[in-house]
């Protein structure tokens, strides 16, 4: 079988990995972490899709090849959409989890439960600078005070999905990734991905 390559544009292996869990063995997953020299892309977009876009278009202009971004985040209705683009650097240090999930704590702490929040997913996939699709998935839940669980990453002990009684991080890997925002975007991508090698 050949393996049709496709590179993440991020760094962070947990995203890597759960789309690597998600498509099918024929995407050969890279990511930035196999192009070491490759540049930060400032994520000053004013949206998901905005942000998505400018990762996608800055990688693939100086990566050969299909790449895909994943710009994502949780909002929380109680706090107007809070963290939303802001949610890798919500305490201030950007992908300090412990510190964003603490401030989340604090803020909706003097807030009356329950707290209705959703896991939005912004995918851009372009190749030599140029846009070839966009899509955005979510999965809606409510956020638990009480962190739980060592799965997952970043929000994921607080979040637990709607239809659920635990949070991302003790639901088996699996579950989360057939429900979550990043599969939901994933599976639209998947139709795109297959039109274009078709
Ligand atoms: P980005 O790298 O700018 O897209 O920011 C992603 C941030 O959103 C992560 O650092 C997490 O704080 C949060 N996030 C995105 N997806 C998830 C998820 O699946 N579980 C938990 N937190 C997530």
């Amino acid at each position: 079988m050949t393996r049709i390559p496709l590179i993440i544009a991020t760094r962070n292996a947990h995203k890597t990995q759960e789309i690597a869990a998600i498509l099918p063995d024929i995407y050969e997953i890279k990511s930035l972490a196999d192009y070491p020299d490759a540049p930060e892309v400032i994520e000053d977009g004013d949206s998901f899709a905005g942000n998505a876009a400018l990762k996608a278009l800055q990688i693939s202009a100086l990566i050969n090849g299909l790449v895909l971004a994943d710009d994502s985040g949780l909002c929380v209705d109680a706090l107007q959409g809070a963290p939303g683009i802001n949610s890798a650097r919500y305490a201030g240090e950007h992908g300090n989890d412990s510190a964003n999930n603490a401030k989340l704590i604090q803020q909706l702490s003097p807030l009356p439960a329950p707290y209705s929040a959703r896991f939005v997913c912004a995918m851009c996939l372009a190749s030599g600078g140029k846009q070839l699709a966009a899509f955005e998935g979510y999965v809606e839940g409510s956020i638990s005070l009480d962190a739980a669980g060592a799965g997952g990453f970043g929000y994921d002990p607080l979040f637990i999905p709607t239809g659920y009684s635990e949070s991302f991080a003790i639901l088996p890997a699996d579950c989360k990734n057939s429900i979550s925002h990043r599969a939901n975007a994933l599976s639209m991508l998947r139709v795109e991905l297959e039109q274009l090698q078709a």
